[in-house]
């Protein structure tokens, strides 16, 4: 007999709120549309700076070689793209995309002003169903993305599948801190000076709110590990930056 959906499972969390699966894709992306003019100035604010020094670890992690193809996925406003695309050299290209035509449309103008046009394009996809054939990149980055997505899933089988064999999945996302004193500390930064921060410099609050929420209920390290490895990953891991307010996850399809 084949089990008939529980109404529970068509819900999803959109931060702390339960959502109807099919609109949290456009509330989503209401968040970066509102977002997308001061996204980057918060990024340095909000992290004072230090999310620059957990891409640039992703990156030396990542190890891209020159004339390798890459998909930076919910790459935003670009500056992880702007970086690769200088390690795949002009043999290679990096693909920028995202769901999202305001902050594809930052990320454009960042990759221009950077000079960085010959090698990078854009792609307005959803990282659930990747319009690439199988089989395309050496790797795949998603730096604070998997977060936002409805399906998680599902976009991480969509990645297994346009990975080439031998290829790197990379995840760079806010995670959980084991340390108990670190994570209060965490907390009331997260619930009291973050959406008082988004609202002085981006005019929103709620943004910087669903933010903070969507970081508690994203899966901690173990569970993306699993989630990584029944989407097809082999040899997966992690790393723990900040005490485990970021997390970089690796994974190969082999
Ligand atoms: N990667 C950039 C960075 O590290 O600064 C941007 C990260 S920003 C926090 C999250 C991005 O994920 C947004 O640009 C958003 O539009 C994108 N996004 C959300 N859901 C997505 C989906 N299902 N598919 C592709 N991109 C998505």
């Amino acid at each position: 007999m084949t089990k008939r959906p529980s109404p529970k499972d068509n819900y999803t969390d959109f931060g702390f709120q339960k959502i109807p699966l099919s609109e949290k894709t456009q509330k989503v992306a209401e968040v970066f549309r509102s977002v997308a003019n001061k996204y980057d100035l918060m990024n340095d604010l909000m992290s004072l700076g230090i999310h620059r020094l957990w891409k640039r670890y992703a990156l030396a992690l990542a190890n891209v070689q020159p004339g390798e193809c890459v998909l930076d996925l919910a790459g935003g406003t670009g500056d992880l793209a702007i970086k690769l695309s200088q390690k795949v050299g002009e043999t290679g290209f990096v693909i920028l995309a995202d769901i999202n035509d305001a902050m594809l449309a930052k990320g454009r103008d960042r990759v221009i002003d950077a000079g960085c046009v010959a090698n990078i394009r854009f792609t307005q996809a959803n990282a659930e169903t990747l319009p690439f054939q199988d089989n395309t990149f050496d790797l795949i980055t998603i730096s604070f993305g998997l977060r936002n997505v409805t399906r998680k899933e599902n976009a991480l089988q969509s990645m297994y599948r346009v990975l080439k064999p031998g290829g790197k999945l990379l995840i760079v996302e806010f995670s959980k801190p084991p340390s108990p004193v670190l994570s209060s500390i965490y907390d009331a930064y997260s619930f009291n000076l973050l959406p008082r921060l988004g609202k002085l410099v981006a005019g929103d609050e709620e943004s910087y709110r669903y933010l903070a929420e969507s970081i508690r209920k994203h899966p901690d390290q173990e569970t993306l590990k699993n989630m990584m490895h029944k989407a097809g990953f082999d040899n997966c891991d992690y790393q723990n930056l900040t005490g485990g307010i970021v997390a970089i996850h690796r994974g190969y399809k082999y």
